[in-house]
């Protein structure tokens, strides 16, 4: 099967979170089952790409945008460790400037630079002549190319054959655009707007329903997500669209890549280890609490460590830590170690936590992708309490790593992290279900009463380590959905 994949982020070359972990991860799986996959992705300003990886540029290609042509260069490429093509698309005007998005607000033209991308999606596989069997688009960002293919390049031979899957990560970020100006610049006539057209949504330009009303086949990142959208506000006013498609939207679990997310061949850690050796993950602990600034001394203490490495934002339940924590950190029975960059606000909470708990609690401020391997790999405990979570990503690294996850049993969370049962030694984690300050302690409590207590440690860790997760179950089921409209 060809694949072409667009997307606005691809790890490791952009990667603001789990989006771009799943775009890398999925085409390299299904290349190595014997696909053939193209991914395009914009050339950010900030990014570095090596020589050695993208070392041919194509000629200019032109990119219809409305009624006129703009240009782009593209250099093409592979993921690291695999032979899975990517298109870079270089624009000066769209991409060259720092940054994906553009923070908080986002850059005032990310209409016009994603519908950008959208059409040169389908430019950049003319120019290398590849007829994808499937064209599969993720987010906002690029669900704009579903409309486009049905409508815009449904006569061109090279995508007769092509189906469009839309993969939803979050329906947080739905891509409002002013609708006249967003038509336009794609190339649709205006007349495709209009009170409940697939298009629109309160008025204004939707790109995420219309790459939900559009696709061949809508799916999302877990099967829990995939019902709470359609019948619960986490469907964020596109409930009654998404349950239109009922019969066309698919759940399927995230998962991860191995290469990069294993402890046993991680270089980013201070000691590897696998299930055999899980008496290793303590120097790693050592070793971040030692970066953390801890004396011998200090990191000698039998404390139980809990790590969390986050966006910031209202999304991962920052505003539950103060009452869940604190007091756990007053009574000195657990250290606290965040990793993340976001909203200022919850910034300035965890430096003024750690400032009230020095050497209990730790905020490393920033976007630190090898220290976020470490915390893991030196963590007892790793936190997730969100407000809602698509798929979540991180708690499927902790477990990787035997860091027992404590989670709001909600979305993609729920799918991956069972409750553990002293009485059967079943369940790899800590769940609460209210979002709550309450729920959130009441859950901690219970994990930390583990810590050490054998036989409970050390089979909750086992089951951590021996959860399946790998992204080739989650390639094979994308597979078979494409497999159904093919
Ligand atoms: P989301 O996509 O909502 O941000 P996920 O759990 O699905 O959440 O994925 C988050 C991804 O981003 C993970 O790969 C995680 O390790 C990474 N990440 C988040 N914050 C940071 C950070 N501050 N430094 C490094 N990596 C981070």
């Amino acid at each position: 099967m060809k694949i072409l994949i667009s997307a606005a982020e691809v790890a490791p070359f952009a990667k603001v979170g789990g989006l771009a972990d799943v775009t890398s991860a999925l085409p390299k799986s299904w290349q190595s089952m014997g696909h053939e996959c193209l991914i395009v992705l914009p050339r950010y300003g900030n990014m570095e790409p090596t020589d050695v990886l993208f070392e041919q540029s194509l000629p200019p290609i032109t990119v219809p945008m409305g009624s006129w042509n703009e240009y782009c260069t593209v250099q093409i490429g592979t993921l690291p460790n695999s032979n899975v093509k990517v298109a870079l698309v270089e624009s000066a005007e769209y991409y060259g400037r720092s940054g994906i998005y553009g923070y908080h607000e986002g850059f005032l033209d990310n209409d016009r630079r994603f519908i950008f991308l959208c059409r040169a999606t389908f430019e950049v596989a003319r120019a290398l002549n590849f007829s994808p069997d499937v064209l599969h688009a993720h987010d906002y960002h690029t669900a704009l190319t579903m409309p486009m293919l049905k409508i815009l390049y449904a006569s061109d031979p090279l995508f007769a054959q092509c189906a469009a899957v839309f993969t939803i990560h979050n329906m947080a970020y739905q891509g409002i655009f002013e609708p006249l100006r967003a038509l336009e610049l794609s190339g649709f006539a205006p007349a495709e707007f209009y009170p409940g057209s697939w298009f629109e949504h309160n008025g204004t330009l939707n790109a995420l329903k219309s790459g939900i009303m559009f696709a061949d086949k809508v799916t999302t990142v877990s099967p829990t997500y995939a019902r709470e959208i359609c019948w619960t506000p986490e469907g964020m006013g596109l409930q009654e669209a998404l349950r239109s498609r009922a019969n066309d939207l698919v759940g399927i679990l995230n998962g991860i890549d191995s290469d990069v997310w294993s402890p046993s061949i991680d270089k980013n850690i201070h000691t590897t280890y696998d299930v055999s050796s899980i008496d290793r993950k303590e120097l790693n602990k050592r070793a971040l609490l030692r970066d953390l600034g801890l004396s011998p001394v200090e990191r000698e203490r039998s404390i139980p460590l809990v790590g969390m490495v986050s966006r910031l934002t209202e999304q991962k339940g920052i505003a539950l830590l103060a009452g869940a924590l604190e007091p756990i950190l007053d009574a000195g029975l657990m250290r606290l170690v965040v990793l993340g960059s976001g909203e200022q606000r919850f910034e300035a909470y965890l430096e003024e936590l750690a400032h009230r708990y020095p050497g209990k609690a730790f905020f490393v401020k920033g976007y630190n992708p090898p220290f976020s391997h470490l915390v893991q790999a030196g963590s007892d405990f790793y936190i997730m309490p969100s407000k809602f979570e698509p798929c979540g990503l991180t708690q499927l690294y902790a477990m990787a790593y035997g860091a027992v996850p404590i989670v709001r049993a909600i979305g993609g969370l729920a799918d991956s992290v069972q409750q553990y049962d002293p009485i059967t030694f079943t369940g790899a984690g800590f769940i609460f279900t209210d979002f709550s300050s309450q729920g959130f302690h009441g859950a901690i409590s219970n994990a930390l009463r583990i810590y050490r207590v054998e036989p409970h440690w050390s089979k909750v860790r086992l089951n951590c380590l021996q959860a399946d997760h790998d992204i080739d179950r989650c390639a094979r089921q994308y597979l078979e959905v494409f497999s159904s409209i093919t």
